[in-house]
């Protein structure tokens, strides 16, 4: 097993990108995209908090909480192939401007465990709320922390909204069925059902977060699971985990072949 972990200074960035690009001509490209953010109401956190302390006063605890967390993620990824067996991994760590960390995986999966049909993707990865009849807990947790904005008309206001429209492309579109590749992503399975009240906003499944069930229920947290559908995107997935802090996000975004980039444009928005 082979990876590259971030390691701090610029110079080590661009070496880590050179690695991560290097692992992809000797393994091929990543087949999974995914995002992990540190949820600070872990009980693992809230225990450790003395009277009136929040979490955000604790950023030591939060550090320590989250990689704890992120190692076991790894773990099940990477040693317990729960999308299949891992060829090879990248994965980075970042701290978004409130203080909460949060951490980028790249895993490359062999050829028995690539991604292919729209029933694999289906298996490893949705786009809509759960029934709260047959798992209440994964609702909860799908309408917690996977559910994106609301922005556009119905709030106008939300941090993703970039001259009147989301920088992340939200809400998406109703699809029966997913489509397994479409500019390089696949476009998920969104059917049209009742909307639910989540806090003050009726949502439905144009505004969910594509996740995987299984993670999502044990670990409590934001973890978008994208599936990487062709090989065009990956030197740019690649140099988005590996920018700088703040400062690459500019450039990255005026390289052309973005504009189109939906999983890049969605990452990119949290950092706003
Ligand atoms: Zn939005």
């Amino acid at each position: 097993m082979n990876k590259s972990e971030l390691n701090g200074s610029p110079h080590n960035m661009q070496q880590n990108y050179q690695d991560a690009m290097a692992m992809v001509r000797k393994f091929g490209k990543p087949d999974l995209f995914l995002t992990f953010t540190c949820n600070p109401s872990w009980f693992e956190v809230l225990n450790c908090m003395e009277g009136v302390q929040r979490p955000e006063d604790r950023p030591d605890i939060i550090i320590r909480v989250f990689n704890m967390k992120l190692k076991e993620l790894l773990e099940d990824i990477c040693k317990h192939g729960i999308f299949g067996t891992v060829l090879t991994y990248i994965y980075v760590i970042e701290f978004q401007k409130r203080g909460l960390p949060h951490a980028h995986i790249l895993p490359t999966l062999d050829s028995e465990s690539k991604i292919r049909t729209e029933d694999d993707i289906d298996k490893f990865v949705s786009a809509e709320l759960p029934d709260p009849c047959t798992d209440l807990r994964l609702f909860q947790i799908v309408t917690k922390c996977m559910v994106h904005g609301p922005c556009g008309t119905i709030n106008m206001n939300s941090p993703c909204m970039r001259d009147g429209q989301c920088c992340k492309s939200f809400p998406k579109q109703f699809k029966d069925d997913t489509e397994e590749n479409v500019n390089g992503y696949p476009i998920y399975r969104r059917r049209a059902t009742e909307p639910v009240q989540v806090g003050k906003y009726s949502i439905d499944n144009r505004w969910v977060v594509p996740y995987n069930p299984w993670l999502l229920k044990k670990f409590n947290a934001h973890i978008n699971v994208e599936v990487c559908a062709s090989v065009k995107s990956v030197k740019y997935l690649y140099k988005y985990v590996y920018k700088g802090h703040d400062a690459a996000s500019v450039k990255i975004q005026k390289e052309g072949a973005l504009d189109h980039d939906e999983i890049l444009s969605y990452v990119e928005g949290r950092f706003k």
